[in-house]
């Protein structure tokens, strides 16, 4: 066997070819960013044309698409999308327990099949066995590409310092940002990984011995980074010179995490299965989808058709690149709303308002759909908070009920009967339902939240669901 036939990284790719398909930055922000929208969407429909073949010789695709009666020829175009089922982690999860243990969702078999040069890495799942994926070379090439036009986009550029402060791991979060970093910016990763890989103390004396310009990491894990920067050791982190913070805000506040390091805030979009779907870019005025390599709806649940631009519906994403692995209409379960109109930046691909709450975290109280994502958002305009806050809920005499426990920004539990009462009519507001908010000393939620030791932040603890 010579070595060009070995399953080495090095022979598994044609860089310049797979450039010229997904370009790198800075070079995709001069064209296909600016692409007008006739060449783009001629540009998408080739491709989605491509991973419907390549799913049709996938077994959960058969099987999911045969359940709803479609036949290979029964998807022309794109213009057929609304006829394929979505799928979601649920339907993810079913084909791990046909298959284990990766399930028959990559179409590959990394026990039998040809080898070639894997990445394995998991969602970053909370409870039980985290799903796996598997990245071929060119897969995971493309999503460290779109990981980079995120990265350029937010301002990364050559000599750098930018601490990763994402869980280095199973999680794809740390390690996808790092080869990134590595690869497209010419900047340096520093990855100190998440609390329980560099205690937050040190993180902070690194940033500051090594002069960090670049943070990285989850929005909850920032803040508190800020805060024992600030309360404990006494650095003001405005002081720190951090250029930008890069972060997937979801329902978080973004302004008081701007006001905590007194820089900007860019916000993402990513999936473990999909990679990096979106991005702020300097506008902060809602994420661009890189629709080169991603075909993106929002969509009613209820009718199954795409909501117009500006209203509330499901994120389905449909990747444009992948072999291992395709993603054809997968239900995300967040809800956003596509930005109407033309982006200041020059960039024609569509932007994704960001993300107001998840569908399946949603929680039937009394009757009433309450989303507690929603809760992040509001509780910094009525009391001092850490931005810390975890959602009980509880059946109490037959009844559901609700307490939001909300961390103030002092050491001491305080007995604010008035704080309490304005997040409580505030809450009201916000969900359409009345719970109860205790107010508790600063770091008490640590342990219900995990925030001190995981980058994934609980924000519901549903007791009922206990026996
Ligand atoms: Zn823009």
């Amino acid at each position: 066997m010579s070595i060009s036939e070995l399953p080495f990284y090095a022979n598994a790719l044609d860089i310049p070819a797979l450039w010229e398909e997904f370009p790198p930055p800075p070079i995709y922000f001069k064209g296909v960013a600016r692409m007008d929208h006739s060449g783009l969407a001629a540009l998408q429909a080739r491709r989605f044309m491509q991973q419907v073949e390549r799913a049709w010789q996938v077994p959960f695709y058969q099987r999911h698409w045969g359940r709803a009666g479609l036949k290979p020829g029964d998807i022309r175009g794109i213009e057929d999308i609304s006829i394929i089922p979505p799928f979601s982690v649920a339907d993810l999860r079913e084909s791990i327990e046909l298959m284990p243990p990766f399930g028959d969702y990559m179409g590959y078999d990394p026990k039998s099949d040809p080898p070639m040069p894997l990445v394995m890495q998991t969602s970053g799942g909370t409870t039980g066995i985290p799903r796996p994926m598997l990245y071929s070379p060119r897969d995971r090439e493309v999503v460290n590409i779109m990981g980079a036009r995120r990265l350029y986009a937010h301002g990364v550029r050559p000599h750098d310092l930018v601490q990763v402060t994402h869980s280095l791991g199973l999680s794809n979060a740390g390690l996808s940002t790092r080869e990134s970093l590595w690869k497209y910016t010419g900047a340096v990763p520093v990855m100190t990984g998440a609390g329980s890989a560099t205690p937050t103390r040190r993180q902070i004396e690194l940033m500051k011995a090594w002069k960090v310009k670049v943070l990285i990491g989850f929005p909850a894990y920032l803040r508190h980074m800020a805060l024992v920067a600030r309360d404990e050791m006494g650095i003001d982190p405005r002081t720190m010179n951090v250029r930008f913070l890069s972060t997937h805000l979801g329902t978080e506040d973004r302004g008081v995490l701007e006001d905590l390091w007194g820089a900007k805030v860019y916000d993402t979009y990513g999936a473990n299965e999909a990679g990096m779907i979106a991005a702020d870019c300097e506008e902060q005025n809602g994420m661009h989808v890189y629709e080169d390599a991603h075909f993106v709806e929002v969509v009613d649940l209820e009718s199954g058709q795409a909501v117009p631009e500006g209203e509330n519906g499901t994120v389905f994403v449909t990747c444009l690149f992948k072999h291992l692995a395709p993603m054809i209409r997968f239900n995300i379960n967040d809800i956003s709303a596509f930005v109407p109109g033309d982006c200041p930046c020059g960039c024609t691909h569509r932007r994704l308002a960001g993300i107001f709450g998840r569908s399946d975290n949603m929680v039937k109280l009394r009757g009433v759909n309450v989303y507690p994502d929603a809760i992040g958002s509001v509780i910094g305009d009525v009391i001092e908070t850490t931005g810390e806050y975890v959602c009980v809920v509880d059946l109490v005499d037959g009844r559901d009920e609700m307490t939001v426990l909300v961390e103030s920004v002092r050491e001491e539990a305080p007995n604010n009967q008035s704080g309490q009462a304005a997040l409580e009519l505030r809450f009201k507001e916000a969900l359409n339902v009345k719970v109860t908010a205790k107010i508790v000393a600063r770091g008490a939620l640590d342990q219900m939240t995990g925030l001190s030791k995981t980058s994934k932040i609980k924000r519901l603890i549903d007791n009922r669901k206990k026996g």
